[in-house]
């Protein structure tokens, strides 16, 4: 059976735009060896040649994986967003052709939870402003305004990876933490949920946003909001630019309802460096701009590194689809003893009948099978017990199925 399987030095793997070195070791450690790590983006006419011989592509931001580039891509597999966002891909093309996208969305959980704490305390201490007249030969040496955290009430809006991080790290220095998420979720040490977002906003002299881009997040905080926090309190934004009106803002610090801000990620940022970054909050006294770097660390590189090339390697290897952002999810077991028949297809009745009737045709005993649909696409894994033969034509059987995208063997 292993002549139906392609063999794992013959997959070939292009990694672009400097992916993090933990990725080609976590290939090569897996048996991968037919690894390429380019340092930059490529598009046009080279990515074209390149992709088209890729079984598995790696990239970051900057590589666009446009419907028409996915059309040169007949040997590709699956793809890894080695960061966060996926919307430099086709997602839509690329299942239509079978072909499974992952990302790292909790890699940089930790460095964003981080520089949460950090700015709670540096806005605690009116040092953004501190620091800048120092820099101009200023001396503000007073401790009007400025604050220990310890005992202050910290309101987390949004309590997932990184609001529950925030929350383990802001009891550690002794804060009294609150949050408010749409779901139920368990509190971490005394920290205790709100019943609404306006309580939370009535009783907390720290409120962070952690939440998700969504529709109901879009423009969440707005004036009514930013009012409805205690007068002197402040607001931290780390999540997502199109959260909180930046008008508004401007307007609650510029009159002294809040007293300081911590914004990392805005409605519209600069495409680059080379662009100036506008934003009515520059040159605010109390508050700290940063161009979202929230989740941008050393240690997060790596971790996403890993992250991505191991959902790879456990889609080639056994198929397993957890993760994937753009497909079905299947998480699989490791297949011992068996040969795996993974089937990609259109969502059309019948082809599950057909996939048991190539097998039960020529005598074969189906260990196990799994089955994902979503609306468009269908993912079949049935694993077989006892010896194959090459010449049985199961691939030819399952090929001819009619909305077949994609067959992969697995021995
Ligand atoms: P997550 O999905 O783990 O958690 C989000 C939480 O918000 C969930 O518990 C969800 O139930 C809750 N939620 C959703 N809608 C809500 C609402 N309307 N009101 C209250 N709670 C709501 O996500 P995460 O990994 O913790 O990330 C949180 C945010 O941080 C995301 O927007 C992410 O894009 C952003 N992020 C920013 C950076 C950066 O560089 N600044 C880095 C990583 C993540």
């Amino acid at each position: 059976m292993s002549n139906l399987s392609l063999a794992k030095d013959k997959i070939r793997i292009l990694l672009l735009e400097g992916i993090h070195q933990n990725a080609v070791t976590l290939f090569k450690s897996h048996g991968y060896r037919n690894v390429e790590l380019l340092p930059g983006a490529l598009d046009g006419e080279e990515l074209k040649a390149k992709i088209a011989d890729a079984h598995m592509i790696g990239i970051r931001s900057r590589t666009k994986l446009t419907a028409e580039m996915l059309e040169a891509a007949d040997k590709l597999m699956a793809i890894g967003c080695f960061c966060i966002g996926t919307n430099q891909v086709a997602l839509e093309a690329a299942r239509d052709k079978g072909v499974p996208v992952f990302n790292a969305p909790y890699s940089n959980t930790r460095s964003v939870a981080e520089l949460v704490i950090a700015e709670i305390i540096m806005l605690a201490r009116g040092i953004p402003h501190k620091d800048r007249l120092c820099h101009q030969g200023g001396w503000l040496k007073t401790a009007d305004g400025s604050y220990e955290v310890r005992g202050k009430v910290l309101g987390i809006i949004g309590y997932g990876h990184i609001g529950s991080q925030v929350s383990v790290l802001a009891e550690s220095m002794g804060m009294k933490v609150r949050y408010f998420d749409i779901i139920d979720k368990l509190p971490l040490g005394n920290a205790a949920p709100c019943d609404s977002m306006e309580e939370l906003l009535e009783i907390s002299d720290y409120v962070t946003l952690q939440v998700p881009a969504t529709p109901q997040t879009k423009n969440m905080f707005r004036r009514e909001q930013i009012r409805a926090m205690k007068p002197g309190s402040i607001l931290l934004n780390l999540a997502r630019g199109n959260v909180v009106d930046i008008d508004a803002l401007t307007e609650a610090l510029e009159d002294g309802h809040l007293r300081g801000a911590a914004i990392d990620v805005f409605p519209k940022e600069p495409a680059s460096k080379d662009e100036e970054f506008i934003s009515p909050l520059r040159g605010q006294p109390n508050v700290i701009l940063t161009p979202h770097v929230g989740g941008s660390t050393q240690e997060a590189q790596a971790n996403i590194g890993n992250e991505v090339a191991d959902k790879l390697v456990r889609y080639s290897d056994n198929g397993s689809t957890l993760g994937a952002v753009n497909f079905v999810e299947v998480s699989l077991p490791v297949q011992e003893g068996v040969t795996r028949f993974l089937h990609i297809h259109r969502n059309v009745p019948g082809v599950l009948a057909h996939i048991n009737e190539v097998f039960s045709s020529r005598g074969l005993n189906i260990a196990g099978q799994y089955l994902m649909t979503d609306g468009e696409v269908g993912y079949v894994v049935v694993d077989i017990s006892g010896d194959i033969e090459a010449g049985m034509g199961v691939r030819k059987g399952l090929e001819a199925i009619e909305g077949t995208i994609r067959t992969r063997f697995l021995k």
